[in-house]
């Protein structure tokens, strides 16, 4: 299970609801099994037949530099699934996972057309997804799940 408070929550939910009908991202950042931190990306097109190098592009400097100086670090990405059903990662989601271990952890908020919202997270385990409860919890109760 993973812990994230409510207001990132929204954040992220929000972002994904602003870039429709194009798919949003951006980093999960935390420690262990709880997100601290996000840093939405203004300029995710989406990962649907990207190469590792390009991959690896939105890996910038700056999410490192954000998420460490408070004291925490990448350990997962969210994005967005634009005008589908259920939150399952795609085969490309699988292989950005594998070859971009910091980000095994995936996020996905999947909206259909009546902007239903089913948010789902998963992290690849021998190239296959395994799927992780998300616990959505008060900002002022967040500390309480840091070991
Ligand atoms: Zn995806």
């Amino acid at each position: 299970m993973y812990v994230i408070t409510l207001k990132h929550f929204n954040t992220i939910v929000q972002h994904c609801l602003d870039y429709l009908p194009y798919e949003a991202g951006g980093f999960l950042g935390g420690r262990e099994n709880v997100i601290l931190g996000i840093f939405p990306l203004n300029n995710f097109t989406g990962f649907e037949g990207k190469e590792k190098f390009e991959v690896a592009s939105y890996m910038s400097a700056s999410v490192y530099e954000y998420f460490a100086k408070n004291k925490i670090r990448v350990i997962g990405f969210y994005h967005s699934h634009p005008d589908r059903g259920l939150p399952i990662p795609s085969r490309q989601d699988i292989f950005t996972s594998q070859v971009m271990p910091d980000i095994n952890l995936n996020m996905i908020v999947s909206i259909n057309k009546l902007f239903d919202v089913n948010v789902a997270l998963f992290e690849t385990v021998n190239a296959k997804p395994v799927k992780h409860a998300i616990k959505v919890v008060k900002d002022s109760t967040i500390d309480q799940y840091l070991v």
